[in-house]
């Protein structure tokens, strides 16, 4: 009798949100042997929000875990642009139509809830075997691909894994992706984006005496403080019981270091004095940062790839599109990856490895060239928030002036409809569906 696809092994490097979301959107489609890999002894989530836009709520609804994660996720009705010096709101922006135009409301929570929700769905599934604490090294790329497998407990050895289908869903510093870069020969290196960004969790007990920053963290708004190469975003998460922020600023303390350095313990003076002229409704908020608490995160994206598939090998998430966090969406795109994969891998006539490449090549078809486009964009987007003084800024003023009068774009683009039309009415799934004997064939 010949194989199905579900009976196909397919191994995920990785446990982040590319990496959960393949592995149990594989299992709703009936695969039953999928083991995931990762590194970290759990999923030891950051804690920071997270923006959970409609592309994002859709696939997790398919996937049946949307409802636990939406109920402990903040709903958001509007967002306010203002200048960070002064609080003066540039631009104000109602976001309650979204729910109605594409069938999800924008919503944002924590991380440990978005990653939660997911890992929770695949323990569902008895097809699922998670390997935490294994580290997956040496990726051969084949018919039949290949990793070792590396156990942090040093009493048991090494071991060598083969699948059918490789999925490295190992972010950023994907050990897959150098794999098949420098098999192909492939330069395409890492480009420093010259930002940073500091990450923020404010508890509504710390700020009971304060009735500016109450009336933050009991809103349903997103409020971004823009000045000159620097911003801040911020929204209440966790049922309004935590006010998040996300900064971006230049880059100082990374500029000397590897390539390998993403994350920093930083200064909390050092922070103070790069938003020192905002104005005092933030400064409050830095300032009940504990000393020894500040934590600095570098701003790194790839050149893009000419391909994200060798072979059975298929790069997700952050491994192929790591983007800067300015349209909240590299979580999403990480997420719509899984989605589509799974419906590809589903959709195999047969399991010879050369369809197996033709599905996976059909998963890069439907993402690749959206992904770049976004990538693009946040880029775009920040380079537009962060202007000093000159024309650039002023034509951009203009438009936030002519967004009061309820005319023209907006200059923060994850809040314009045009763009939000383009990335929340996308549907990955219906597309891989529609489209797949077009692409397969
Ligand atoms: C400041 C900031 C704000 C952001 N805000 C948003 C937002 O609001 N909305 C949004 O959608 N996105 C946002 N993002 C982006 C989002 O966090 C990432 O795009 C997303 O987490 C990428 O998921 P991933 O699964 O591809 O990678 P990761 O989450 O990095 O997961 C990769 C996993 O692989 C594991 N791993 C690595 N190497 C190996 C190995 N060799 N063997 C085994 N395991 C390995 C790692 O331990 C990790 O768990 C933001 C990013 C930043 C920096």
């Amino acid at each position: 009798m010949s194989k199905s696809p579900q009976d196909l092994q397919i191994a995920i490097l990785g446990a982040g949100m590319g990496g959960l979301t393949c592995a149990l959107a594989l299992a709703q489609q009936g695969f039953k042997h999928i083991d995931v890999y990762e590194t970290a002894s759990d999923l030891g989530f950051v804690g920071a929000g997270i923006q959970l836009a409609p592309n994002m709520a859709r696939v997790l609804d398919r996937l049946g875990v949307w409802k636990g994660i939406e109920a402990e996720a903040v709903n958001l009705e509007e967002t306010s642009v203002r200048t960070g010096a002064s609080d003066s709101e540039l631009a104000h922006v109602a976001l309650q139509y979204i729910e109605k135009t594409y069938g999800y409301p924008h919503m944002v929570g924590h991380r440990a809830s978005l990653a939660g929700g997911l890992y929770e769905g695949c323990l569902k599934h008895a097809q699922i075997r998670f390997h935490f604490s294994t580290t997956a090294e040496n990726v051969t790329f084949g018919a039949r691909p290949t990793f070792t497998a590396v156990p942090r407990d040093t009493s048991q050895s090494p071991y060598t894994v083969e699948a059918d289908v490789l999925l490295g869903a190992d972010g950023i510093k994907s050990n897959t992706r150098v794999g098949m870069l420098e098999l192909l020969g492939i330069q395409a290196g890492v480009q420093d984006t010259n930002q940073a960004a500091y990450r923020i969790m404010i508890h509504k007990d710390q700020i009971q005496d304060d009735p500016e920053l109450l009336e933050l963290i009991n809103s349903n708004k997103v409020v971004r403080w823009i000045g000159e190469k620097r911003h801040i975003i911020a929204y209440p998460v966790s049922n309004n019981t935590i006010y998040n922020l996300s900064t971006t600023q230049p880059d100082s303390n990374f500029a000397a270091a590897t390539n390998a350095t993403y994350t920093t313990r930083g200064s909390k003076t050092a922070m103070l004095n790069v938003f020192g002229d905002f104005c005092p409704k933030v400064q409050r908020m830095l300032n009940l940062v504990p000393e020894g608490e500040v934590c600095e995160w570098k701003l790194r994206v790839h050149d893009p790839l000419p391909t994200w598939v060798h072979e059975s090998v298929a790069l997700v998430g952050d491994a192929c599109h790591p983007t800067l966090p300015h349209l909240a969406q590299g979580a999403a795109q990480a997420i719509e990856d899984g989605a589509v994969i799974a419906v590809a891998l589903a959709k195999l006539p047969d399991t010879t490895p050369a369809s197996i490449h033709k599905a996976l090549k059909v998963y890069e078809k439907v993402r690749k060239d959206r992904a770049y486009a976004l990538v693009d964009l946040a880029a775009a987007s920040g380079r537009a928030l962060h202007l000093g003084d000159g024309a650039a800024k002023e034509e951009r003023d203009k438009q936030f002036a002519a967004l009061k009068e309820g005319k023209g774009p907006v200059p923060d683009k994850w809040a314009d409809a045009d763009v939000q039309r383009n990335i929340y009415g996308f549907d990955c799934t219906k597309v891989t569906e529609e489209k797949f004997d077009e692409y397969f064939a």
